[in-house]
């Protein structure tokens, strides 16, 4: 979560004379089918209501969650992290950037003088120590996680612009263009967009999940509609669907980002329920919410209070997530239809 306004033009750096590649053309249309989701998504507006539904959690459950930056993995899902490791399940966590474009909280660190890349680089390295201290706070050291380390800022310029190009984005705020974190998954990826898709599908193939939280598509927040849209892509994947034909997983979404959402818990300090924004479109998607017990809500707050930086730099935007209820939207990706539709789709209505 990140409530910085830096877009895709701000985080990456024109890169004069690139062109185009052919070969990621099947990848590419991937990609282009999940944006078309998106645009059905944005299209279909309808309010949400109340959910009442719990989300069924399978004892052994292998759950694997796509965080764009440190601190969505709690902000989303620190509950539903607990409670299946808590049915004997396992859980691994995916942060597809470091979150290291804040440029508001750098600006304040760093008074007096302009952020430069190194800046950037130590304060990523910090919140991706914040996200191993929150994960171990809500899995005791049994959380497998793996920070990819993509441009924060840029994953909707990789989704769009760059996707199979030749060269890669680099990076506006730490001037590079791979992954440059020691402890970052792999070091020999670089910023494309394939690159992205290609390692979330390795992931996918890997873990062979029963249960993928991702980002809700239509999140406001550019980094977290692209995660939705590689982690889509990523599913279609012929290997990734081949991996997982006999238990083809659950996709849960997660929303953090909305026009004036959450609103504050009335009552009782993390007793009030957890609607979606009523003007969220609705496009038919089953709503489940997860119920935290205390001692659920007890740790995730203190999960939350792991991801310093954030907490620092908007506090009281974390602490409306501390609530007793997590609400997902269950996603069919066998409804993200393919490319020849894309005639027929109706126009994006923003
Ligand atoms: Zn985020």
């Amino acid at each position: 979560m990140r409530r910085a306004r830096i877009f895709a033009s701000e985080a990456t750096s024109p890169r004069p004379g690139e062109d185009g590649a052919r070969s990621g053309s099947r990848s590419l249309r991937a990609l282009a089918a999940a944006l078309l989701w998106l645009g059905f998504a944005a299209s279909a507006a309808a309010a949400e209501g109340l959910h009442s539904e719990s989300l069924r959690i399978d004892p052994g459950e292998r759950m694997l969650v796509v965080a764009p930056h440190p601190d969505d993995e709690t902000l989303g899902a620190g509950g539903l992290i607990q409670r299946v490791l808590a049915r004997g399940g396992r859980v691994r966590v995916v942060a597809l950037t470091a979150g290291d474009g804040y440029r508001e909280a750098l600006a304040r660190l760093v008074p007096g003088r302009p952020p430069g890349p190194s800046d950037f680089l130590h304060y990523g390295s910090k919140r991706i120590d914040e996200l191993e201290a929150a994960l171990e706070v809500l899995g005791d050291g049994r959380i497998r996680l793996e920070v990819l380390g993509f441009p924060d800022g840029g994953l909707q310029a990789l989704l769009v612009d760059r996707s199979g190009r030749s060269l890669p984005l680099r990076s506006a705020t730490t001037a590079t263009e791979s992954p440059p974190y020691p402890d970052a998954a792999d070091r020999t990826l670089s910023y494309r967009g394939e690159d992205l898709r290609r390692a979330l599908s390795r992931i996918l193939a890997d873990e062979r999940p029963t249960l993928v939280v991702i980002p809700d598509p239509a999140d406001r927040h550019p980094d977290h509609s692209a995660g939705a849209s590689f982690a889509l892509a990523s599913l279609r994947d012929p290997e990734v669907e081949r991996a997982l034909r006999a238990h083809p997983p659950r996709v849960a979404t997660y929303l953090i980002h909305w026009p004036g959402w959450p609103t504050p818990a009335a009552g009782t300090a993390g007793a009030a329920p957890f609607a979606l924004p009523a003007d969220l479109p609705a496009r038919g998607l089953a709503i489940r919410t997860l119920w935290l017990d205390a001692s659920e809500l007890e740790r995730k707050r203190d999960a939350l209070a792991r991801h310093d930086t954030q907490q620092r730099a908007m506090g009281p935007f974390l602490a409306l997530f501390e609530r007793r209820g997590e609400v997902f939207r269950l996603l069919d990706t066998t409804r993200i239809d393919p490319p020849r539709t894309a005639r027929h789709a109706p126009p994006r209505t923003k």
